[in-house]
């Protein structure tokens, strides 16, 4: 009767780039390649399933990470970019038949690249990002400050499991207005500012901005958190009209798809 082979599945360690916590997580194997291939998931579980399948090929990971939750609450989605990759790199080795739509002549092509040929990483090296709040006045709305943050897997999850399947709201502007921690008008005839920190309150404040306020946030997000992150480039060349130009590999939008076609 079989009980399983001796010999252990390949690992690899990722540092995270935003909290710099070391991980090691090893290759996928068949079985659950085979669970990720058969699973239809509506666009608010594709995040939850791939928590999932990141945490259970865990091999090692720092101490204060103790189950889900903790995972969830220590983790950035930037971070889980990188243990994405990770899981990717030592499961596949290179990204096969990765489709490009060539910005030029708006054709389709695949290609297949080494994955580590695309690996870039910038660490935060400033503290403590789960702990950093910057507040920003509004160019145009100028009566009004944002409160931004590096939101975690764990704030992800909860405004998905609380929001998403309000009328209404899409996965999209939910997963948009993550960074943002609160809003405060200031009002003329009250000494304090009026605080919108519920989720469903930021998202109808984050939609009545002006389109420029939101260009400031963003931008602002970029310079602060969003900039440290791993980042998967490759340079690539169109099959049609002989185009070339740099492609970024999201794999949190392909991951899946990836595995399918692997
Ligand atoms: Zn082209």
């Amino acid at each position: 009767m079989f009980t399983g082979f001796a010999e252990k599945y390949p690992e690899y360690e990722v540092i995270t780039p935003q909290t710099k916590q070391s991980f090691t997580i090893r290759s996928l194997n068949v079985l659950e390649e085979e669970r990720l291939k058969g699973s239809l998931l509506t666009p608010t579980k594709v995040t939850e399933h791939l928590n999932k399948c990141i945490f259970e090929c865990l091999v090692n990971k720092p101490e204060k990470v103790k189950d889900m939750k903790t995972f969830q609450q220590n983790v950035t989605l930037k971070d889980r970019d990188g243990l994405l990759y990770g899981l990717y790199h030592i499961s596949y080795g290179d990204f096969r038949n990765y489709d490009i739509k060539c910005s030029s002549c708006r054709k389709d092509y695949s290609v297949t690249i080494t994955a580590s040929d695309t690996f870039n990483i910038n660490p935060y090296e400033d503290g403590n990002i789960l702990e950093k709040k910057i507040k920003i006045q509004l160019p145009v709305t100028k009566s009004v400050s944002v409160v931004i943050k590096q939101p975690t897997l764990f704030d992800e999850s909860e405004a998905l499991k609380r929001l998403g399947g309000s009328l209404g709201y899409t996965v999209e502007v939910i997963v948009e207005t993550l960074i943002i921690d609160s809003f405060q008008e200031d009002v003329e005839v009250q000494t304090e500012p009026t605080v919108y920190s519920d989720r469903s309150d930021i998202i109808d404040a984050y939609r009545s901005l002006p389109a420029k306020d939101k260009r400031t946030i963003y931008e602002r997000y970029v310079e602060e958190f969003g900039k440290y992150n791993v980042e998967l480039k490759m340079k690539s060349y169109c099959t049609h009209c002989g185009n070339e130009e740099v492609v970024t590999i999201d794999l949190v939008e392909n991951f899946f798809r990836m595995v399918y076609t692997s």
